[in-house]
């Protein structure tokens, strides 16, 4: 259990700043996720944190004491990799009590931690097997054991998951956030996919081009997007062009039809405005009798209708620009076909205009 402080950590490859002036606070027991696309540093940042990669500006702090010029294996910290490196000569009871033994524990006090972290990682009557008798998921869940065994303050996981398939992805981030709870340790994990980081982090890092574009709760994150890159990089969004109709009273264009926003901040004409497929509800015109919920409306015309298992995605052509507006899936849903009008509500709010 520990804090961990960030402090405009840099990193240069050559002409490459793959980190750049990273700076961040990160709480005792917080579960953090640094999320990106492949190539925007995230997995260089993590490595500086456990001592794999030299800084080359910047410093880390863990329980405010400087870490930098320590090799990982005097940090506080441990690593868990994408690929499982285990040893394949080893049993899993030795892979796990490796680092036990290099401190020198006594023979009771390994076996004891060995055990507890197997339980732990629900493999509890692995150890005597060898890594090739266990399926990749088994294989990751050890290298997490073999991690926690030696009680880190600060647990780092690099892409822990990604070479798993997707049903195994998901139960074992879960787990995961279960046994980060249970032993309360502060967790660093890095990841390009948005719907892992998302759903198990307190807080979410979203990084671009070696910079932190935006850090804040997974809500926060999806629900009010500072800037272009995030908005568009976490979540499915529709990023339209708008003009300016009226500042004062938040009025903007889309392909000459007028709705509100919540606020215009940039200055400019043109401005690039974010709206949520889910926050929009289709109506057909012929359906709407009675006034429409929200204060802005649209018309367009259906162009395509994707099933997407318990979403169903409509493609709808205003004049240049297209709108996707998500559905729940329902049997008895009578959905629009390609080619009919139709209209999307949705309220101001909805609406975000980016910088
Ligand atoms: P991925 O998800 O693909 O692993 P990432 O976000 O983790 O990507 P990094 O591996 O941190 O990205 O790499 C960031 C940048 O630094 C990339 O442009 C990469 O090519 C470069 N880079 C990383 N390691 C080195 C190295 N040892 N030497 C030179 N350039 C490097």
């Amino acid at each position: 259990m520990s804090t961990l402080s960030l402090l405009q950590l840099t990193k240069q490859f050559g002409d490459v700043k793959a980190v750049n002036q990273v700076s961040l606070e990160v709480a005792d027991g917080e579960f953090l996720c640094i999320l990106g696309p492949s190539g925007c540093g995230k997995s260089t940042a993590l490595r500086m944190i456990g001592g794999f990669e030299m800084p080359s500006y910047g410093d880390v702090l863990i329980d405010g004491a400087s870490v930098v010029d320590l090799p990982p294996n005097r940090r506080p910290t441990a690593m868990v990799f994408q690929k499982y490196t285990l040893w394949p000569h080893m049993r899993i009871f030795d892979n796990i009590a490796f680092g036990l033994r290099l401190r020198r524990l006594p023979k009771d006090q390994i076996e004891r931690k060995v055990n507890d972290a197997l339980t732990l990682v629900g493999l509890t009557d692995y150890g005597p097997r060898f890594p090739t008798q266990l399926s990749g998921g088994e294989q990751q869940r050890v290298a997490l054991a073999r991690a926690l065994v030696l009680e880190p303050k600060i647990l780092l996981l690099d892409e822990p998951f990604s070479n798993l398939d997707a049903l195994l992805r998901v139960r074992l981030r879960e787990e995961l956030r279960r046994i980060q709870r249970q032993v309360h340790i502060t967790a660093i994990f890095v990841t390009h996919d948005q719907e892992e980081a998302l759903s198990i982090s307190d807080r979410v890092v979203v990084m671009n081009k070696g910079r932190v574009e935006q850090v804040g709760t997974p809500t926060e994150i999806y629900n009010t997007p500072q800037t272009q890159f995030v908005a568009s990089f976490v979540g499915t969004l529709n990023l339209l062009e708008g003009r300016t109709v009226n500042r004062a009273d938040n009025m903007i264009s889309i392909d000459g039809q007028q709705l509100c926003v919540e606020r215009i901040e940039p200055t400019g004409d043109v401005l690039s405005v974010a709206l949520r497929p889910e926050a929009i509800t289709l109506h057909r015109e012929t359906d709407v009798i009675n006034a429409l919920p929200h204060s802005n409306t649209l018309h367009g015309t259906v162009e395509d209708v994707y099933f997407l298992g318990s979403v169903v995605r409509i493609r709808t052509r205003l004049r240049d620009q297209f709108v996707n507006a998500d559905t729940f899936n329902n049997p008895h849903a009578n959905l629009p076909t390609p080619g009919e009008p139709v209209l999307l509500n949705f309220p101001p709010e909805a609406c975000r205009v980016l910088i």
